[in-house]
């Protein structure tokens, strides 16, 4: 007997010990070569008085185990308390969420029989980077943060896990048309690491139209790479559309530690009934098994699992979803006990899996991302952000221009203010709404009028200019080139 692999479990809570009881009953059955550490994480935890629902010492287990097998936790409701799978993928680096999304019709209904893809979600950044701030008393700002390493490995993740798991085609979707300098980074390195990869079709698609035709002819994707709010979207919308979201099952993928769990959550409804479908912590278990190198038990498990759908064994929230009844619903123990039965065997008609212990994306010997040399970065401007109620975009601009000029000749042009990202001067429209909120762009100026790179004092003694004539600004963000490259967007109707 090969030696058995420490994984780190927790039971987490409402329907959590129940589906993992069922969960760990099958693959001990089907002969997983593991040895599980139990950690508590959840409601209780949170309630001990730790804010992330993680115990310090719990983290010594993941580190250790660097595998991780989570039922779904209850997170307290009221302020103060964090999101353990926030905390969790961050503090471990989980960069990759991966969901595959498959349709089992006839046998689960679904309005998509022919759905096979999955979803490989950027984890870490994006929107979800939680820097938000509140400016002025009207604007609100969360700080949206993509970096080249951050999409240098989801992107090569995709193709690795794409070309792993023998899938043809990788669709990156993304907003680049809007937002040219992150989401057009992220599409960037998608260009540049679709090349290394030419067995592999590739496509990129806005955001949008890649949801709504997700939404009707799911059939034509694949393998889908797309940032982190994006991701989270559609993600659940495409695992819904296989017909319940208790059938799936998600990776969390670090360079390190790997954590695997049901898509749903604790279910408090139904908590303690035994009526809850393991399937999504199952599947999600199998995704572990394959991680873990035994695809020969993951195989096993995921045909047998195949099968007793095929037989028509279902829990109740299957049945619920518009499925033909056949008599009573299972409950978790007793469909864990029909894929037991069932070990061995495989599906007749839904297309059975088989994996391989092909070489996992984390242990390739390609590094996920390259660290390019520094560019050449000089500044030639500055976005002042200034907070102003009651005036009008040229009063604000008659007193900038003023003020840009001191204390040196050869300083700085106010180039244009913006609210709310539009141009308001020069040359505004009336009819633009404008709220407490401007964006005052100075540009780096020579006697002449030329553009000049200027210093970071230059900009602290304009920021001096600025509140000694009783303005508040609110923050700045620094316009810079890179190797002579503008490292900033232009106004709209700039
Ligand atoms: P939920 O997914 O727990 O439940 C939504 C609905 O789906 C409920 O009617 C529930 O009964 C049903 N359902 C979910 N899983 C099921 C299963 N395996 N079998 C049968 N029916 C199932 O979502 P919610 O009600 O919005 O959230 C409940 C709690 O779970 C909240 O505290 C939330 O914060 C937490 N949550 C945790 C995770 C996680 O730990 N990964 C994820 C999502 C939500």
């Amino acid at each position: 007997m090969p030696d058995k692999t420490p994984i780190t479990v927790a039971h987490g809570d409402g329907i959590g010990p129940e589906i993992m009881e069922a969960t760990l009953k099958v693959l001990e059955r089907a002969g997983a070569r593991i040895a599980p550490e139990v950690i508590e994480i959840g409601e209780k935890v949170y309630l001990a008085g730790h804010s992330s629902g993680i115990a310090p010492e719990s983290w010594a287990s993941l580190r250790r185990t660097k595998v991780f097998l989570k039922s779904p936790i209850t997170t307290p409701q009221g302020g103060g308390f964090k999101s353990l799978n926030v905390t969790i993928r961050k503090t471990l680096g989980l960069y990759a969420n991966v969901r595959p999304c498959v349709s089992y019709a006839p046998f689960v209904a679904t309005k998509h029989p022919k759905m096979d893809l999955v979803i490989v979600r950027e984890n870490e950044e994006d929107l979800y980077a939680g820097i938000e701030h509140r400016q002025t008393d009207e604007v609100f700002q969360c700080l949206k943060l993509i970096t080249r390493p951050g999409c240098e490995k989801i992107i090569r993740y995709a193709f690795e896990y794409a070309r792993a798991n023998r899938r043809g085609k990788v669709t990156c979707m993304s907003k680049d048309n809007i937002m040219k300098m992150t989401d057009g980074l992220f599409h960037k390195v998608f260009d540049e690491v679709r090349a290394q990869y030419p067995e592999i079709e590739t496509e990129h698609q806005i955001i949008d139209i890649g949801t709504a035709r997700l939404a009707t002819r799911p059939e034509r994707y694949d393998v889908i790479v797309t940032p982190n709010l994006y991701g989270d979207i559609i993600s659940d919308v495409a695992a819904e559309m296989t017909g319940s979201v208790g059938l799936a099952g998600s990776a969390n993928i670090g360079e390190h530690v790997a954590m695997f769990e049901a898509i749903h959550g604790s279910a408090p409804d139904i908590a303690g009934k035994g009526i809850a479908n393991p399937s999504g912590l199952l599947l999600a278990a199998v995704m572990m098994l394959v991680h873990i190198r035994q695809s020969d038990v993951a195989t096993r498990v995921h045909n047998a699992w195949l099968r007793t759908l095929e037989d028509g064994v279902f829990t109740a929230d299957i049945q619920g979803a518009g499925q033909a009844r056949i008599g009573r619903p299972f409950g978790s123990m007793d469909f864990a006990d029909a894929v037991i039965d069932r070990l061995g065997t495989g599906p007749a008609k839904l297309k059975p899996v088989e994996y391989a212990d092909a070489p996992q994306p984390r242990a390739t010997p390609r590094p996920l991302y390259v660290r390019q040399p520094a560019a050449r970065k000089e500044i030639v401007g500055v976005d002042v952000f200034v907070h102003a109620a009651d005036v009008t975009a040229d009063f604000l601009a008659g007193r900038l221009v003023t003020l840009a000029h001191q204390p040196r000749p050869a300083g700085f042009k106010l180039q244009m203010i913006t609210n709310r990202g539009v141009k308001v001067w020069p040359g505004g429209f009336p009819e633009t709404f404008c709220t407490d909120h401007w964006r005052c762009r100075f540009v780096g100026v020579d006697a002449a009028g030329q553009p000049r790179a200027v210093t970071h004092a230059e900009v602290v003694d304009l920021l001096h200019n600025l509140v000694s004539d009783g303005l508040d600004f609110i923050k700045t963000e620094h316009l810079c080139t890179f190797d002579g490259e503008a490292g900033y967007a232009l106004g709209q109707g700039q």
